[in-house]
């Protein structure tokens, strides 16, 4: 039997960086990582790919998920449900994967209560400053800036919430952000 693996939630406000410093996690193959696709009822992005970024899907199977218990944790987020889904990252434990999940606080905290028991790793992504983060977004130029606005105001309440993590890293220069988290991961790790 393999050891159990690694749950590993990472939070941050919406530009920070989580989906870069994710990806590049993903690439070092010694920290045996695998992504938990979440469910979303969000438009998909230019770019992004159904089964791979996320599963999208309408409300209506959203809701029956919830219904079904099919979710570890799920919520609002800007206008849309976002959701991780249960079966799947248990199964992959189970093998002795180390899973992440990249989600915003509210379900943090739900698996935060869920997960007690599993060796559970929280890690909040920090921006270098409040001026680099609306950069950063409006950048990304993936939302217009209604839902832009909507998501800096979410952002100050999400800050508030880093206090409750295991570790807290300033996305300041990429590598060395990456380099810091992939070191607190292979702290973690069970020979
Ligand atoms: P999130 O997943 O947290 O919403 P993204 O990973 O989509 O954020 O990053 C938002 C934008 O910021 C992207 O355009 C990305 O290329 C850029 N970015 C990420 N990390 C850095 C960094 N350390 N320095 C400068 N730009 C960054
Ligand atoms: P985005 O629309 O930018 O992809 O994601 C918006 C926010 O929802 C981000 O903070 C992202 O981490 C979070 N998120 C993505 N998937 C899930 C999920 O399954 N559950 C929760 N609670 N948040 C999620």
């Amino acid at each position: 039997m393999p050891n159990r693996g690694l749950l590993i939630v990472i939070s941050g406000p919406s530009g920070v960086g989580k989906g870069t410093v994710r990806e590049r996690l993903m690439d070092d193959p010694s920290l045996h990582l695998v992504y938990s696709v979440s469910y979303t009822t969000r438009d998909m992005r230019p770019g992004e790919k159904d089964g791979v970024d996320y599963r999208f899907v309408d409300e209506k199977t959203f809701q029956e998920m919830v219904q079904s218990g099919g979710f570890l944790e799920h919520t609002n987020f800007v206008r849309h449900n976002y959701g991780t889904p249960k079966k799947e990252v248990f199964a992959a434990l189970e093998e002795g994967k180390n899973v992440i999940l990249e989600i915003e606080v509210n379900g943090a905290h739900q698996v935060m209560k869920k997960c007690a028991g599993e060796r559970l790793l929280t890690i909040f992504i920090l921006p270098p400053s409040k001026e680099e983060l609306i950069a950063r977004l409006e950048g990304r130029d993936t939302e217009d800036p209604a839902i832009i606005n909507a998501r800096l105001r979410k952002a100050e309440r999400e800050l508030e919430m880093a206090k409750d993590y295991d570790y807290r890293i300033v996305n300041d220069e990429l590598d060395g952000a990456v380099a810091e988290i992939a070191s607190i991961i292979r702290s973690r790790l069970v020979n």
